[in-house]
């Protein structure tokens, strides 16, 4: 639980945004947010991460920064990065009480800030945004979501509320457990999901994006799908093991019938040699793909070696 702060200094928000050619959409951002902000009695730091935008993204931003120099700060990157990497790095610099991550594009709208403080302030730790309608997105997006977060919530231990979005809110503890995990290929939402603590969840529509492209298109999200699935799963490597094992069973039934057909009694199927042949290819076949099941195991334990996660996750100790 978050304890409410007494001292008299007012508690600071850091805001971060993942930017990828947002030009015309950074200065409305910043309006929509110094809207927000300007009645709720918190600071707030806003914290642009420039993720190698080939707009002039990067002008709108230093623009702000030296316009709001107390509020603004930029972070550059060298070249595209990918949006969990810039948030990743939003969330690494930020100073705040509580750090809120938030797109660019005004698909999470800003007027909702002011609830995921309020469910903050009564201890939520983490803050999700949840998606209730997203008329913008094709059918084939909408299917793809529904499929892949049933999927993931059959094979993975971690739990994910379908809609949920990046549009969330940490509590600084949460933060700083964030910080540990060290593994590159990542998406953030679900190193969130994993970490646990306290959920509240705030509902909202998404807009329209106002300006520019999306960047996610269907295969970049089918490739995020895709790596999201082997981060938090290691049922795919398990599926060949599991497929040998049917095949020998039944090659194994084949065999033996075959066998009493051929030694024993007769059962009247007269299999031909390139027949007893198949089926001990097929036994072979499935023998392969046992060993590969096994080896699947034993990546496993590498993968999860490799992916270098703190055993467990502390919210307070004395
Ligand atoms: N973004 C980014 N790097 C990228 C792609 C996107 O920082 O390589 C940012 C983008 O500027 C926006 C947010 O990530 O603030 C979400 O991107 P987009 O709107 O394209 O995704 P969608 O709304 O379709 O999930
Ligand atoms: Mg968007």
């Amino acid at each position: 639980m978050t304890t409410p702060s007494y001292s008299t200094r007012p508690r600071c928000i850091s805001v971060v945004v993942p930017i990828y050619n947002e030009e015309k959409n950074i200065p409305l951002l910043y309006e929509g947010l110094a809207q927000v902000f300007a009645p709720l009695p918190y600071t707030y730091e806003l914290l642009l991460v420039n993720d190698g935008s080939t707009d002039h993204s990067i002008e709108a931003c230093t623009a702000l920064e030296t316009s709001h120099p107390d509020t603004v700060r930029v972070i550059d990157f060298s070249r595209n990065f990918g949006k969990e990497a810039a948030t990743t790095a939003g969330f690494h610099e930020a100073r705040g009480d509580a750090v809120l991550a938030i797109d660019a594009d005004l698909q999470h709208p800003p007027t909702h800030i002011s609830e995921f403080i309020t469910a903050w302030e009564h201890g939520g730790e983490v803050v999700i945004g949840v998606r209730v309608n997203n008329a913008s997105d094709s059918w084939i997006k909408k299917t793809g979501s529904r499929l892949y977060y049933s999927l993931i919530a059959r094979m993975s231990h971690t739990e994910i509320l379908p809609g949920a979005t990046d549009f969330r809110l940490l509590d600084r503890t949460v933060v700083d457990a964030f910080k540990q995990l060290t593994e590159r290929s990542r998406m953030t939402r679900g190193l969130i999901d994993w970490l646990g603590y306290h959920r509240t969840y705030v509902y909202f529509t998404a807009p329209e994006r106002l300006h520019g492209e999306a960047a996610y298109g269907f295969w970049k999200l089918v490739k995020l799908a895709i790596e999201s699935l082997i981060a938090h799963s290691l049922f795919p490597l398990r599926i060949a093991g599991y497929i040998g094992g049917f095949i020998m069973v039944f090659a194994t039934a084949l065999g033996s019938v075959m066998f009493y057909d051929r030694y024993i009694t007769s059962l009247g199927f007269d299999f031909s040699g390139p027949a007893i042949l198949a089926d001990i290819l097929l036994f072979m076949a499935g023998l392969v793909l046992i060993c590969l099941g096994l080896l699947a195991y034993y990546i496993g334990h590498i993968h999860t070696e490799t992916q270098n996660r703190p055993l467990y996750v502390i919210r307070k100790k004395k």
